[in-house]
């Protein structure tokens, strides 16, 4: 272990700066994917501390994108999301040993509604204390999915009691401003990305893979997220990976589509700073493995074939190809879009 941490060396690039958000969920024994057990979470924050990896806030991060405030390079912002008494009893001592700062997402429907939720009392100790908090919508729904049929006008009226009224119940009850939202379940389309920003919040959280940085849409940031059986190995290389940027997606990132469509196009926006040949693409809906990305190197265009006979439903699409100048340096895109016949 030892060994380990003090082995990696990251590599240093002259371009700005890049930022991994990680995501967080729960801590301790239990045998669930989002459960990082104690032991775990404290070899993570100390292999950040030995790396001297920089460690900042949200805030710091949303100045960095509309401010264009600088942050030191390969930064990276914890959040912790869903509200679990754990976030206060566990993370919180080990972060706060470290000197780390953290957001934790939570939705009012289950604050001191279950033994091992965060109470409100919690929630105003640990804002008292520096820790940010802000919202993970009101009930946590899949928000493109609500689960009674509902026409247009009820469905605006939903979203908005989700996205406006967390928002305004946690500014009530801690009396502090919530600029932050993370989408429920990683899921969002374009009209839920819109009304985000619309409705006040300065950032918005996917659990789209990735990194982001200064071009980055701060309603679609990417997140990394630790589950129980990530390994050392997996969260290290984490702060390797460089954002890659895109345009000309189709489907558009957060688009509802009817049908699958037969193949997938994105336009990479740098291509020089790539090699297309080592493109690869994965959609969680086409297979669990990473399949060859045709990129054109002049243009930057990739368009990839969609095997017939998919599902309805999200596609969550990753692309990735090395860097030119160090190619043991990924750059990644993720988006996704939806295929539903109906409109809500
Ligand atoms: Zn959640």
């Amino acid at each position: 272990m030892t060994a380990f941490l003090f082995g990696c060396r990251k590599p240093v690039l002259p371009e700005p700066s890049s930022v991994t958000v990680l995501c967080f969920h729960n801590f301790g024994d239990r045998k669930n994917p989002y459960c990082v057990s104690v032991a775990r979470f404290a070899e993570e924050m100390r292999f950040l501390e030995v790396q001297k990896i920089p460690v900042v806030s949200l805030r710091a991060l949303a100045d960095h994108l509309w401010k264009k405030t600088p942050l030191p390079d390969q930064a990276v912002v914890m959040t912790i999301d869903d509200g679990y008494k754990t976030a206060k009893d566990v993370a919180w001592p080990i972060l706060k040993r470290c000197g780390f700062p953290f957001t934790v997402y939570v939705y009012p429907h289950a604050v001191g509604r279950f033994p091992s939720a965060l109470t409100w009392e919690d929630l105003r100790l640990m804002a008292r204390g520096g820790v940010d908090i802000e919202s993970h919508s009101m009930t946590h729904p899949l928000l493109t999915h609500p689960d009674k049929p509902m026409n247009r006008k009820e469905y605006r009226a939903w979203i908005d009691e989700e996205l406006a009224g967390s928002k305004r119940r946690i500014e009530e009850e801690l009396h502090r401003p919530v600029t932050s939202l993370a989408y429920p379940f990683g899921g969002y389309d374009e009209y839920i990305v819109e009304r985000t920003r619309e409705l006040g919040y300065e950032t918005a959280l996917t659990c789209d893979d990735g990194s982001v940085d200064q071009k980055s849409d701060p309603y679609r940031l990417d997140r990394r997220l630790v589950f129980r059986q990530t390994s050392l190995k997996t969260f290290a290389a984490y702060f390797t990976q460089r954002p890659l940027h895109v345009g000309d997606l189709s489907p558009r990132d957060g688009e509802r589509v009817k049908e699958i469509p037969a193949e997938i196009t994105a336009r990479i926006l740098e291509p020089r700073t790539i090699l297309p040949e080592t493109g690869q693409i994965l959609i969680d809906k086409v297979g669990k493995h990473w399949r060859p990305a045709p990129i054109n190197p002049k243009t930057g265009e990739m368009r990839f074939q969609i095997p017939p006979g998919g599902r309805r439903g999200y596609y969550f699409v990753s692309l990735i190809a090395k860097d030119r100048a160090h190619p043991a340096l990924l750059r990644e895109a993720s988006w996704l879009f939806i295929v539903r016949k109906k409109h809500i």
